[in-house]
Parts: structure tokens; sequence; C-alpha cells
């Protein structure tokens, strides 16, 4: 028999292979004994920056009208939350996500009120729109199709859990959500529980992918909560595919959602409904790629 698994703090983890680079961040605040929120918020600002990454942040693809719009929401080991949606011009939704946690009787803020609300705080209003993201969408206005792609090039919405050298945990989601999208679409990403949810007497998780699916499920709620019962972090997010495409079958032929999920004990866990997703996860001083297990063969 070989050893019994065993996880170890601290640990980070987050959706999409692309994002070891918003890991190191993390890890760089975890490894000398820093805050799991501050790590989170670290983390996914990194490719909040990115205008690279066409699904986060500066450099997101609009929705169909050309305008960018941002989903983000953040989780403390208190299971204190903050969130904001429909954010325009702002490159780090991530960090007004903290503040309304911080410096409101809210959770959520949506829209002009959210703008209004980073604005106050000292954020920058600016086009967030690049030449890169702009073309695709002219592009995509000339047949003006909405089919969402599986797995765009792999580097879709960050979610991102970590757990600190004192056990807390914290979690972070932030997006520009589906490519696009009607202008108002908002997705699972800044929903607690539907894009990411941390408790930290358990773990947590996160979800990407067609947003709608997770939405109707609470995919990332239900993560946790298997695991509250008892189940490996691995079974919990199998578990929470399988709801999906038991529910949705038809639609999950051609639709992707991914999971991952940390335990309080540092064990993890990555699913998906196809081929194609992985995550990163930096633990014992190593950042590395995984590539997740999944439900359907395309095609079958
Ligand atoms: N889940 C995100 C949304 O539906 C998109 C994604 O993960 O690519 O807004």
């Amino acid at each position: 028999m070989g050893e019994p698994e065993r996880g170890a703090l601290p640990v980070v983890i987050a959706t999409w292979g692309p994002n070891l680079k918003a890991n190191a961040a993390a890890w760089e605040v975890l490894s000398k004994g820093g805050y799991a929120l501050d790590a989170v918020e670290a983390g996914v600002r990194i490719p909040e920056a990115d205008p690279l990454d066409t699904s986060v942040g500066y450099g997101g693809f609009p929705d169909r009208d050309g305008n960018v719009t941002l989903d983000a929401c953040i989780m403390d080991e208190k299971g204190m939350a903050g969130s904001v949606s429909f954010l325009q011009h702002i490159m780090h939704p991530i960090s007004v996500a903290r503040l309304v946690m911080e410096k409101t009787p809210h959770v959520m803020l949506v829209g002009d009120g959210a703008l209004k609300f980073a604005l106050e705080q000292g954020f920058k209003k600016e086009n967030l729109l690049t030449d890169v993201a702009k073309k695709a969408w002219e592009e995509w206005k000339v047949e003006s199709k909405y089919k969402p792609i599986i797995n765009v090039e792999r580097h879709d919405t960050i979610g991102m859990v970590a757990i600190d050298t004192q056990s807390r945990i914290a979690g972070a989601c932030t997006t520009s959500g589906a490519a696009f999208k009607m202008n108002g679409r908002v997705g699972d990403s800044p929903i607690i529980g539907a894009g990411m949810f941390v408790d930290n007497e358990v773990g947590g998780a996160a979800s990407t992918g067609l947003g709608e699916m997770v939405l109707r499920t609470l995919g990332s709620f239900l993560v946790v909560e298997e695991m509250r019962r008892g189940a490996h972090p691995q079974k919990a997010v199998e578990t929470a595919v399988k709801r999906i495409i038991r529910k949705y079958p038809k639609q999950c032929e051609e639709a992707q959602v991914g999971f991952i999920a940390v335990d309080k004990k540092g064990r993890h866990g990555g699913y998906a409904i196809q081929k194609g997703f992985n995550y990163v996860l930096y633990q014992r001083g190593k950042n590395e790629v995984f590539e997740a297990g999944y439900k359907l063969i395309p095609g079958k």
C-alpha cells in the first residue's frame, strides 16, 4: 500500500495552465507567511493586467456592443465576501470587490454603482478594449453568431483558492465573461457560491466555462458542501460536473465547465465536462500544471 495522500500548506490552486504566473504571485505572499486573502488578490491581478489574456480584465473580449464588462468576487476565511459585476473601465475588479467586502455593508455592487464606488476609492478610469480585442469583435460582428467556444485557448476566467500557513482559506475569481455576450449579461464568476466559494472549516472551490450552467447549479457551493460531507476534493468536483451533465446533457455536448477544489488539509482536485481543462497548483515549493479529468468525450 502506498502512503496515504497528504496535502501540505501553504497551497494555491488556480484554473488554467497559463496562470502559473498568477500562482507564482500568490505563492510569493504565501511562502513568506503572508495572508491568503492578499495572496489570491495579488495572484489574480496578474491576468487582469495582461493585455494578452482575452478573457480577464484589460484585453478581455467585449460584449456584442463593444463594451468590456468585468465580473469578480473574493471571499475570506471569516466567510466575508465582496463582488462586482458589469463593471467597466477598471483594470482590477478584484481589488474593487475586496473593498466592497471591507468598506461597505454590502456584498455586491454592479454597473454604474460599482464604477462610482471604484472611482471614489481612487481607481483610475481606463480604456480596457485593446486593438486585438476590438479586431476580434469586428470579425465576430460579420456573422454575429453567439456560440461559446470550448476551452478558448485555455486561458479563460481565473478562479483561485489559497490556504496560508495559518490555515486561513481565501478565494478569488475574475473574468470579462463570455466573449460577445449580450450587453448586461452576468455569468457565474461574480456570484458567491457559483463561480467561487470558500468555507474555512472545509476548503474552497472555483469554476470556469459556460457560466449559465454553473449559475443554475451553484457549482462551487456544491463542491464545498460535498467536501464538508467528507468527499475528497477530486470526488467533490466530479460530483459537481456530473450533476451538470445529468441535468443538461444536450447542452453539455457543446459546452465546457471545469472546477478546481482544495480542502483544508491541502488535498486538491480538478475535473471538467470535456477534455482540455487544466489547472495550476503551487505546493511544497513546486508550481505545476495538471490536466484535469473529464466526463464527456466530444462527438460521442
Ligand atoms: N465562467 C465565465 C462566465 O461564464 C467564463 C469563463 O470561464 O470563460 O462568465
